[in-house]
């Protein structure tokens, strides 16, 4: 149940609304946003409620929510969220977010070398994978807390903020420490006890879908961090496993509009590993940002041959910026801004 409050409500008027919500046995969840003051009743919904709460002073009407998930939900706040992840970067407004960078760091050289070609390019937020999940344990799995070292020198050369994934538990703590964004890839789309860990904490959290999520599970997982109390919260499409073998995913560009309709988070579209190719990158990238995604995750590489993982997804330097280019032009056209990027046709 949501319940919106008048906005000449004093805090105190609000404590009795919500401790009176306490007293029935649910949770109160406030949420402030620049329009509406709202209170998010969790628990079993129970009719006699809902009029129990109209009848309160400040009270302005209060709404059943019939999706399992509450706080994700679109009416929950209204309207969109903006996350706001630091160093003067948001997700979720009107400029889109890009982040890049490559799929695993490998050195320090090659991870500032990356931030600095990405940033010169139009990206506002780095990314670079310190724990990485493999399907074969012999596979590169990252330098771990050495890249985090990395990441960060890279952040402070050229101030873009950073994202990197978290895997487990075990190292919450020092991904907290070095990352702005936390990710939680594919796999653990579904890690209940993971999710109420980085709920628990405040960085915000980049939610990725599981490569079998529905939208609804996927929807629900993000529900896990809310809430423990982590508002901040994005969401990330990265595409599908369908039938269909001729690339590594099926980027599900319907997710876009709908967790649009569905949700206020912001979602990223990831079309590097949407597809695993690189000449599918820009023009899904393109369509994703046509579709109404906040922004954009992006694998670059300075040699992609030679990356130690996900090469054949990576873009260079140079087709990241023609990319960047192609998406700018996209991004005028239906009413978001990518600053820094002069816009050009696609290139065929
Ligand atoms: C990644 O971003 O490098 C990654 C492993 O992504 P996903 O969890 O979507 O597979
Ligand atoms: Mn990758």
């Amino acid at each position: 149940m949501i319940i919106v409050v008048s906005p000449e409500a004093t805090p105190e008027e609000i404590g009795h609304i919500v401790a009176r919500i306490e007293e029935t046995g649910r949770q109160a969840h406030l949420s402030e946003g620049t329009e509406r003051r709202i209170i998010g009743v969790i628990g079993p919904d129970a009719p006699e409620l809902q009029d129990m709460f109209e009848s309160m002073a400040h009270v302005e009407s209060v709404h059943r929510v019939t999706k399992p998930y509450k706080l994700v939900s679109r009416e929950f706040r209204g309207g969109p969220s903006v996350i706001d992840i630091g160093r003067g970067v948001t997700v979720g407004g009107n400029e889109l977010a890009v982040m890049a960078g490559p799929c695993s760091i490998e050195d320090e050289d090659h991870i500032v070398n990356t931030a600095i070609a990405v940033k010169a390019a139009g990206a506002n937020i780095l990314r670079g994978g310190a724990f990485k999940p493999r399907s074969s344990p012999y596979a590169f799995r990252g330098l771990g807390e050495e890249a985090l070292r990395h990441l960060a020198t890279a952040r402070k050369v050229t101030g873009l903020p950073v994202i990197t994934e978290l895997m487990s538990i075990r190292d919450i703590d020092a991904v907290a420490e070095y990352a702005d964004v936390i990710q939680i890839g594919a796999r653990n789309m579904q890690n209940f006890i993971l999710l109420d860990e980085v709920g628990k904490q405040r960085k915000p959290v980049m939610l990725k879908r599981g490569m079998s999520g529905q939208i609804e599970e996927w929807l629900l997982a993000a529900e896990y961090i809310l809430a423990q109390g982590n508002p901040n919260v994005i969401l990330c499409e990265r595409g599908i496993r369908t039938f269909e073998t001729a690339y590594r995913n099926t980027f599900d560009i319907n997710a876009i509009p709908l967790v649009k309709e569905l949700s206020h988070l912001p979602i990223i579209a990831d079309p590097s590993h949407g597809t695993g190719k690189h000449q599918l990158v820009a023009p899904i990238a393109m369509a994703a940002v046509a579709a109404g995604a906040d922004g954009l995750m992006i694998e670059v590489h300075p040699s992609p041959d030679h990356a130690l993982s996900d090469g054949a997804q990576s873009l260079t330097h140079e087709s990241f910026a023609g990319m960047m280019r192609s998406v700018a032009g996209i991004a005028s056209a239906v009413g978001r801004s990518l600053s820094g990027v002069e816009a050009s046709a696609a290139a065929r």
